[in-house]
């Protein structure tokens, strides 16, 4: 087995750091500008030396760049290890864009791919329901059309980042007495009008990410429709394609590292915690699973380089479930390891890790991976999927 990815690539690996070197953190005038300036600096920046959005036409605001996944693997590796602004916008750049190239007008390509990957745009996703989250397709929000525009009514909830977006992408009822799955229409709208009431939800972890989004009477023009009127599920797939492809993964070996840090610099009976039996096996069993999703990615990554796609589908269908179980693993060593005062918010300076740049702890770590079991489909339904379509066991019985 050969892991290295050969001098070519090397060499790539050498530009794209020297690039990076230059570029961020942002130094001379850039440093001066807000944070959000910064990052559509660095974005035109990338995509002009061809290092972001590789696969996406020059007209649409891509770098057009050939097809190659290692490249691509090392872009990631790098843009993730230098804490750059490389992967804003999961809902925007990571969904609707890619949703837009493949199945959207041309119209709504000109008009909402450019600016969405250079930060204009911000987005957001209003699927889940209060009574449709795993069973999505119980949604009941309803747009009808009167005229030349659709008029929404309803309630979205767990609407990550509604407080910032300029629009959003959601899914509606339009035949209600069409059966569950064809009765729905996937609409584009703007979020700045009368009508749209946004209520943020408090998480455990004290941060306000997520909103409950209610509609009275909203309008959206007629075409701003994604795919035909009662196909909206077929174009919430190729959506939700990108959504479970959303976890990296590079972050999970530096969360190791952090933690076998944090093993150093905590005490069990008066010695370091990282010479405890017990937390030397836990630190084993973690690093076994870490390596695993290092070699996984390396087949994965082989198997795409070589145009053998078909020998991806399971471990891609394993990789979300197994990653978040390790994050979980992780990040609750990390609790035991910190002890009663994890009950108090610990400072950086104290337990802090980095991780992409952003500076976060522990204890928000521990709390936050509960909703990493649950985000882009729970943990329960990723096994579903894994044992009917990766294992080919009998479908779960379903209450329609
Ligand atoms: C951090 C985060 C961000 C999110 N962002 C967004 C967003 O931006 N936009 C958006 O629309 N939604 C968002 N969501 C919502 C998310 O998609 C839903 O929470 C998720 O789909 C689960 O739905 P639910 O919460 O209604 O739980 P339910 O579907 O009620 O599930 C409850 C429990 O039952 C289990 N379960 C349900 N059905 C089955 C089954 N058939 N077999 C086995 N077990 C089952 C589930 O695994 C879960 O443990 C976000 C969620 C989180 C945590």
């Amino acid at each position: 087995m050969d892991l290295s990815y050969g001098p070519e690539y090397d060499a790539f690996r050498a530009d794209l750091q020297a690039f990076l070197s230059q570029s961020w953190p942002p130094h001379g005038n850039e440093a001066d500008l807000d944070a959000r300036q910064q990052q559509q600096h660095f974005i035109s920046k990338a995509v002009a030396a061809g290092y972001m959005h590789r696969n996406i036409l020059a007209k649409y605001g891509g770098s057009e760049q050939p097809a190659d996944p290692l490249r691509e693997a090392i872009i990631g590796e790098e843009m993730e290890a230098s804490g750059a602004p490389w992967r804003l916008g999961a809902q925007g750049v990571g969904m609707i864009v890619p949703t837009l190239l493949e199945v959207g007008a041309e119209w709504q390509r000109e008009q909402f791919v450019e600016p969405t990957l250079k930060g204009e745009y911000v987005w957001c996703q209003g699927y889940s329901e209060p009574g449709a989250g795993s069973d999505l397709a119980s949604l009941r929000s309803t747009a009808r059309l009167e005229g030349d525009e659709w008029v929404i009514n309803g309630h979205k909830i767990w609407t990550s980042d509604a407080q910032d977006a300029s629009y959003m992408f959601g899914m509606f009822r339009t035949e209600p007495e069409a059966a569950k799955h064809a009765g729905i229409s996937y609409l584009l709208l703007k979020m700045d009008q009368p009508g749209i009431d946004v209520r943020p939800l408090r998480q455990l972890t004290g941060a306000v990410h997520f909103n409950e989004v209610f509609f009275d009477n909203v309008r959206t023009p007629a075409n701003w429709i994604v795919g035909e009127r009662g196909q909206g599920w077929q174009v919430a797939r190729v959506n939700l394609k990108y959504e479970r492809n959303l976890g990296g993964g590079g972050h999970t070996r530096r969360s190791y590292h952090a933690l076998v840090d944090l093993a150093r610099r905590t005490t069990r009976g008066g010695r370091p915690a990282v010479e405890d039996p017990e937390i030397r096996d836990r630190l084993a069993a973690i690093e076994c699973r870490v390596r695993c999703i290092e070699t996984s990615r390396m087949r994965s990554l082989s198997a795409v380089a070589n145009r053998e796609e078909d020998k991806v589908g399971l471990s891609m269908l394993v990789g979300k479930l197994y990653q978040t179980d390790t994050s979980e693993l992780i990040v609750r060593l990390a609790y035991d390891l910190i002890g009663s005062d994890g009950l108090l918010a610990p400072t950086d300076a104290t337990w802090g890790i980095r991780s992409q740049g952003r500076s976060s702890d522990w204890v928000d770590q521990y709390l936050f991976s509960l909703g990493g079991a649950i985000a882009a489909g729970s943990s329960n339904i990723q096994r579903n999927i894994i044992g009917e379509r990766g294992l080919g066991l009998p479908r779960d019985l379903r209450a329609s």
